[in-house]
């Protein structure tokens, strides 16, 4: 249909009182959009596309009774668009070729939007292209289950798919079915065509929900394990895989460690991380543990353990600082505590937010196994770059420190390890307490580290 033709029949509809150009499935519109919505089934504060969204009325109900959900209106048609609610995110284009990134909404929705579009396959390709893992294709469209469609073809010059081509396509187009039927629901167009004139275009056509998880490693590496942990740090990678995973929060644990000496920007991402995967059904543990008195009893920890600092050399060197290496310190603080966590809640697949940029040889790949889980790294391939523009074009958390020049979010605001994280400037600026800790702590473990250089200094120079 032409642009001027639609706007005509757009606007004969909305005079007649039709504002969801589609089978209702149930009683009133709102009824209908309740329905569709128990068997969309979107996770709390899930990124709805409604692709080929008419005039934004299914999305509008949707929102009423869904407020967590956020919509994108899709449509190539302008006077439909200009009338969809403006309080919604709203693109004049394609649903062939939308312009969104990849990975970036839970659901796309096609309502009474393919119908008979010979695209299909594009929009259900591009569909895919759009959806996180484990992203939900829900179709509610006409379908032939009455033989040639003889009536609306002559009526129409449509020639709607069968349950079983819609499913195939989807299926070549990269989606697993989770469920389907075939629902009447053409109330609507008895209202545009009248009951007779509707009998005869629809006969032999139902309205069917479809509903499809977009395959991929993370629905198959989820399909192998009852129980799967998902460690957060509350930096961007590991944000970024906590939310593009946000269609399996239900059925994960996320643990994160705090040491006891954490940034308050780290825990402030950490809180709404929480909030929101609590909101979801996804359960959260924070495991705590006491950075300080393993300070105290351990040592302070260093990037350079000078030999007479360690508890070896300090049984023969006398009564010098203890020092241990960062990697010891962050084993006993956090790594360790959670792998125990995990291990005793039963967890056999282990997710992160490693990338092989982080690395000159990554020590793992997605699939292989280590301690027990099999391991899966959902941005193993993505650069620094795409982190920050997914974080950024999904409105997700970032900690302040980065802006501000931090590299890392370090698990402990005073530490006196991890000497490039280009932590210490922002902690002057912004912790100027904790700044002066940091640099009392850092000045022994320095003077320690100078000391039993400058004998190497001077053996070399002798
Ligand atoms: S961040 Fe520093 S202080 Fe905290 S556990 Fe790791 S090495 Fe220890």
């Amino acid at each position: 249909m032409n642009g001027e033709l639609t706007a005509q029949a757009t606007n004969a509809a909305i005079d007649k009182g039709v504002r969801q150009f589609q089978g209702v499935l149930s009683g009133d519109d709102l009824s209908h959009a309740h329905k569709l919505l128990s068997l969309m089934l979107p996770p709390h504060g899930a990124t709805v596309v409604d692709a080929g969204c008419g005039i934004g009325e299914t999305a509008r109900l949707m929102a009423d009774l869904r407020p967590d959900l956020r919509f994108v209106l899709v449509n190539a048609d302008r006077h439909q668009l200009d009338l969809a609610p403006r309080k919604f995110k709203r693109l004049l284009a394609d649903y062939c070729a939308m312009p969104l990134p990849d990975a970036s909404a839970d659901v796309v929705m096609f309502c009474y939007a393919l119908c008979d579009d010979e695209r299909a396959e594009l929009a259900l390709q591009e569909a895919r292209r759009v959806l996180k893992p484990g992203g939900v294709l829900f179709m509610h469209e006409p379908v032939n289950v009455g033989g040639g469609n003889v009536a609306l073809w002559s009526a129409m010059c449509s020639h709607l798919r069968t349950p079983a081509e819609i499913g195939a396509l989807a299926g070549d187009a990269g989606f697993a079915l989770d469920w389907s039927g075939a629902l009447c629901g053409a109330d609507q167009f008895e209202v545009l065509t009248g009951r007779e004139a509707a009998d005869q275009i629809w006969r032999g056509v139902a309205s069917a929900v479809f509903r499809l998880v977009r395959r991929c490693e993370v629905t198959d590496a989820f399909s192998r394990h009852e129980r799967v942990a998902l460690q957060f740090s509350g930096g961007r990678d590991s944000t970024a895989t906590l939310y593009l995973l946000r269609n399996f929060w239900p059925r994960m644990t996320v643990y994160h460690v705090d040491a006891g000496d954490q940034f308050p920007e780290t825990r402030a991402v950490v809180a709404r991380a929480r909030a929101e995967v609590e909101a979801a059904g996804g359960r959260f543990e924070v495991i705590r543990t006491d950075v300080e008195a393993s300070r105290h009893e351990f040592g302070l920890p260093s990037d350079l353990v000078p030999a007479d600092h360690t508890p070896l050399g300090r049984a023969v060197a006398g009564d010098a600082l203890p020092i241990v290496g960062r990697y010891e310190c962050c084993a006993r603080n956090i790594m360790l505590p959670m792998h125990e966590r995990m291990r005793a809640d039963g967890n056999t697949l282990l997710v992160r937010g490693q990338r092989d940029s982080d690395f000159a040889t990554p020590p793992l790949r997605s699939g292989q196994e280590s301690g027990g889980f099999e391991v899966l790294y959902p941005i193993q391939a993505w650069t620094g770059e795409q982190v920050e523009a997914y974080l950024r074009g999904q409105g997700l958390p970032i900690a302040d420190f980065y802006p501000e020049g931090v590299l890392r979010a370090s698990d402990c605001m005073t530490c006196t390890a991890w000497w490039d994280d280009g932590r210490a400037q922002y902690l002057r600026r912004f912790h100027p307490k904790q700044h002066q800790v940091f640099i009392a702590r850092a000045t022994q473990v320095r003077d320690a580290i100078d000391r039993q250089r400058a004998w190497l200094t001077k053996e070399m120079e002798a």
